[in-house]
C-alpha cells in the first residue's frame, strides 16, 4: 500500500465554482441542486436529509423564512396591482372582489411555497452558505 502524501498547492486549494442559477432552477423543480435528479423534499416543506441518487446532505440549509418572505412579495406584486385595475376599471361589487382574491392569495401562495423554498437551498448550496460547505465527498476536505 502507498503511503504517498497528497500536497495541497494553491491550485489544488481552488474551489469548483457552482452554477447558481442551475441549482435554483433545480431547487425550484423540487429537485437536489447538485445533481438535479433526486427528490429535495419528503413532504410539503421537509427537505429529505439526503439526496437518494447523489447523497448531498441537505440537512444543513437554514432556508428559515426567506420563502415566505419571498412568496408574500411575489402574490403581493400580482394580486395587489390585479384589484387595483380590476377595481378602476369595472368597480365590481366588494363581496365579489374577495371571493376572487381570497382564494387566489391563498392557493397562490401555497402553490409557490415549495419551489421557493426549493430556490432558496438551491441557492444556499451553490453559494455554500453554512450547512453545505465542502466535504470529502466533494473531493475537497473541509477548511
Ligand atoms: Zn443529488
Amino acid at each position: 500500500m502507498s503511503t504517498a502524501t497528497k500536497v495541497w498547492t494553491r491550485e489544488n486549494g481552488i474551489i469548483e465554482k457552482r452554477d447558481l442559477w442551475a441549482a435554483m432552477r433545480r431547487g425550484f423543480r423540487s429537485r437536489c441542486p447538485r445533481c438535479g435528479e433526486g427528490k429535495l423534499f419528503r413532504a410539503f416543506l421537509k427537505t429529505a436529509d439526503q439526496c437518494s441518487v447523489c447523497g448531498q446532505d441537505f440537512t444543513g440549509h437554514q432556508a428559515d423564512d426567506l420563502p415566505a418572505y419571498l412568496v408574500i412579495i411575489i402574490m403581493g406584486h400580482i394580486v395587489v396591482p390585479l384589484a387595483l385595475f380590476i377595481e378602476t376599471n369595472y368597480s365590481p361589487p366588494v363581496a365579489l372582489q374577495l371571493s376572487i382574491y381570497l382564494p387566489l392569495t391563498l392557493f397562490g401562495s401555497l402553490a409557490l411555497l415549495q419551489p421557493v423554498k426549493g430556490a432558496v437551498v438551491g441557492l444556499q448550496w451553490a453559494l455554500r452558505m453554512h450547512g453545505f460547505e465542502e466535504t470529502p465527498a466533494d473531493g475537497i476536505p473541509p477548511a
